[in-house]
């Protein structure tokens, strides 16, 4: 299990708990927790370090800085050597009861299995108008179908972790990715339980900021739709100058907004572009707890 954590001092120790208890009736498999605490200001990393001093199946990474919750993940499944992997927020938002639900179906031989929101408990309207909106518009851009309502909260076979740990993408959108991929896919369905201590880490620039890795990085539509507009502002203007025999009707402040949008679109994806050039690290481990991984696409 890999829980990512920014922030989480107050509900982790009940998380571990409640986490414990589900391994604990996983008796056929061998599991291990791996926290991985990305940059916390508060207590984070002591509530950690005494979480593995107490149980032996530990095992932590501490990021430097906050690196964002996807480059948490992506360091936590580099760090995991299980032959499946169960990436599950710190909040208890996600039920780790069903963690034995989603095993039985990798057993099945299913390579992902995906844990679909049917309700959301105690989240604003507007997170969750914007999820609901922001999912649909996503799987209808992007080229390949993507598990509608699911977040981070899934289990992956290992073979789904390597290509993911391996794929080298510095705008990895995992939930994208793994769908992209295209292996079979089974889901179960949850009530998302409200956060169960503090409040949510996902600020709302860090919600557009996800949104725009995903949509950047699973689809060129954005891209596309700055040429359709270029054009259908062009064929307006083109029309309104000949109906009005006037040349100047070109010029329409409608075509300057046009433009800075196909600008900031093609500057995000340069943006991207940069960042992939640039080739630095997903994120920078500082410490570790309990040793580093034996095996697993990250081992030396
Ligand atoms: N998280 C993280 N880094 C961040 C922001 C969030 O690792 O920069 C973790 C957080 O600790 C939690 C998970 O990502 O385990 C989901 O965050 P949160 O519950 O705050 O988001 P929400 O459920 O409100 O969308
Ligand atoms: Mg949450």
């Amino acid at each position: 299990m890999v829980v990512p954590c920014y922030n989480e001092a107050e509900v982790l120790a009940q998380t571990h708990a409640r986490l414990s208890r589900v391994l604990a009736s996983l008796a056929a498999f061998d599991c291990e927790l791996i926290y991985v605490d990305d940059g916390s200001a508060d207590d984070t990393w002591d509530v950690v370090n005494s979480l593995a001093k107490k149980s032996g199946s530990v095992r932590a990474v501490k990021l430097s800085r906050n690196f964002g919750h996807q480059a948490a993940c992506l360091a936590g499944l580099r760090e995991a050597v299980g032959d499946a992997v169960v990436v599950i927020d710190a909040d208890l938002q996600d039920p780790p009861e069903l963690i034995p639900e989603m095993a039985a179906l990798w057993r099945d031989g299913w390579a992902v299995v995906s844990a679909r929101r049917r309700s959301r408990e105690g989240e604003t309207l507007f997170k969750k108008a914007s999820a609901y909106a922001f999912y649909r518009l996503l799987n209808t851009l992007s080229d390949h179908s993507l598990a509608l309502d699911t977040g981070d909260f899934r289990l992956l076979d290992r073979e789904v972790v390597t290509l993911l740990a391996e794929a080298g993408d510095k705008s990895l959108y995992l939930r994208g990715a793994v769908s992209w991929f295209g292996l079979p896919e089974a889901s179960v369905s949850y009530d998302r339980d409200p956060r169960q201590a503090g409040e949510s880490k996902y600020t709302l620039r860090k919600m557009l900021a996800l949104s725009r890795r995903g949509l950047l990085s699973g689809s060129v539509a954005p891209l596309r739709l700055t040429t359709y507009l270029g054009a259908a502002v062009l064929a307006g203007g083109l029309a309104a100058a000949a109906v009005q025999r006037d040349a100047r009707l070109l010029a329409r402040p409608g075509a300057f907004g046009a433009q800075a949008l196909t600008l900031g679109i093609v500057g995000e994806y340069l943006h991207a572009v940069f960042r992939q050039v640039q080739g630095r690290p997903d994120y920078v481990v500082e410490e570790r707890l309990g040793g580093r991984a034996q095996l697993g696409p990250s081992a030396p």
